[in-house]
């Protein structure tokens, strides 16, 4: 089964003030097509970056300094605007942040599907108003409101009608950045749903990008943890049921009650180091309980843990022993 998505060795500068920033700093990762995979690590640790190198949507400050990204086996590093212009939205889709979400104010939600559908795709205006009828329907919006203007939407029904955008189209990627921020949390619930119904309907593969580990754990097929510009652990359900990195046995720490959502997220100590000068091994030493001298001297490789599950630790066994005394609580 040839991936869709083949990131290899990714790194993504970005031109600072005080040098340059490397917020992806050499990920790899496979995407099969079907799958759900879940990116998670805190604010800053690249995710968004990630994101923008896949779909070309880098600012003009940033770089791919290193490493390619290719869909079912096309290189998209180096692409032409015009190149790029054919393959977004028809074969990679994103669904933006809800709270900057991406429709024009001055204009029906009906008018916005339209212009992309038209500029993309061959359609005359009656299959273009059937296919966005079915595309409200698909994401549960009435498709009488099609005529609606953006701020006659709640924020969650505009953030549905923004799934209905990135799927007009039917690419074969949709990448989800952060698509609930903002929202409140049944809201948040009903919309991850939503998005896991349509890639399973669909046969979608999807790229879910989150600082939320529970909504990974409880979503996707499998994770990335990120941390610093670097992927720290990867692999099934085992990462959150069984993690061997600190920084995801700290993630899963903070694991949220389903009934207690609000609750603070993250309770590791310390924040992430500078991207301009990071310490020279481990990226995550500096907060890790488990570090020594080696972490600080010589960065880890990720290394296999499991079956189709890989950590980047020296102390993968230490961490082991002690999640196994602390027994995490279950999922
Ligand atoms: P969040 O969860 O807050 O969305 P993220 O994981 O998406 O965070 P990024 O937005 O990719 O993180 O940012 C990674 C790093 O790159 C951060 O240190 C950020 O300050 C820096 N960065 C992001 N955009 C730019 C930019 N346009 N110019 C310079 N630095 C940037
Ligand atoms: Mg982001």
């Amino acid at each position: 089964n040839a991936p869709l998505l083949t990131v290899r060795d990714l790194k993504v500068a970005y031109r600072t003030s005080a040098g340059e920033a490397f917020a992806v700093d050499g990920v790899s990762f496979n995407l099969a097509p079907g799958e759900f995979l879940g990116i998670v690590g805190e604010s800053g640790c690249g995710k968004s970056t990630m994101a923008k190198a896949v779909l070309g949507l880098l600012p003009t400050n940033a770089r791919i300094a290193a490493g390619s990204v290719q869909l079912r086996g096309q290189e998209l590093v180096g692409l032409s605007t015009r190149a790029w212009r054919r393959l977004r939205w028809k074969e990679i889709a994103l669904v933006p942040q809800s709270a900057m979400n991406g429709f024009d104010p001055v204009y029906t939600v009906e008018a916005q599907l339209d212009e992309a559908m038209a500029a993309h795709s061959s359609a005359g205006p009656a299959a273009r108003r059937e296919r966005m009828g079915e595309m409200f329907d698909l994401v549960g919006i009435d498709r009488r409101r099609l005529s609606d203007y953006p701020h006659q939407f709640s924020g969650g029904m505009r953030q549905r009608a923004m799934i209905a955008m990135a799927m007009v189209l039917d690419p074969q990627l949709v990448v989800a950045d952060e698509p609930t921020t903002g929202l409140d949390v049944i809201v948040q619930d009903q919309i991850i749903q939503r998005i896991r119904r349509i890639q399973r309907e669909q046969h979608k593969t999807m790229l879910l990008i989150t600082h939320d580990m529970a909504l990974v754990a409880e979503n996707c097929d499998r994770i990335v943890v990120m941390y610093a510009g670097q992927v720290m652990e990867a692999g099934r359900e085992a990462v959150f049921r069984t993690p061997f990195h600190p920084y995801t046995l700290g993630l899963c720490n903070a694991f949220p009650d389903l009934d207690d959502r609000d609750r603070e997220l993250i309770a590791i100590p310390g924040v992430p180091p500078n991207l301009v000068s990071p310490p020279p091994g481990c990226r995550f030493a500096p907060r890790c309980p488990f570090a020594t001298d080696v972490c600080r001297r010589k960065a880890p490789p990720l290394v296999s843990v499991g079956p189709d599950h890989q950590a980047a630790c020296h102390h993968v066994t230490r961490v082991a022993d002690m999640r196994e005394r602390a027994r995490l609580p279950a999922t």
